[in-house]
């Protein structure tokens, strides 16, 4: 497969539905932070912590005020981030709106 562009990337997601697509760009599993990397500069606080799987950012879930790891989607397009709360090792998947499988702890 060439590189796509948007457009036959919309398509194919019309065409495919596929929870595990977007698995093949994990780069990052696991990390030392322990903090909201946006909250931690503002002095703001959180509910739950957010890892990009593409990047490593850390961001804080959607029931926090600031919702940076949402944010952190938005302005990346970076499709998965995991749960890093103590015990938790579930996938989201933005692009498709669901649960996209789990990790090692
Ligand atoms: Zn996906
Ligand atoms: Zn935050
Ligand atoms: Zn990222």
């Amino acid at each position: 497969m060439g590189p796509r562009d948007i457009g036959d990337l919309n398509l194919g997601d019309l065409n495919m539905p596929e929870p595990f697509r977007h698995l093949d760009q994990i780069k990052i599993t696991h990390t030392a932070k322990k903090g909201c990397e946006e909250c931690l500069k503002t002095g703001d606080t959180w509910v739950h912590l957010r890892l990009c799987l593409s990047c490593g950012h850390v961001g804080c879930c959607d029931s926090s005020r600031n919702k940076h790891a949402t944010r952190h989607f938005h302005a990346t397009k970076h499709p998965l981030v995991r749960s890093i709360e103590p015990g938790e090792a579930w996938i989201w998947c933005y692009v498709d709106n669901l649960m996209a499988g789990e990790l090692d702890r």
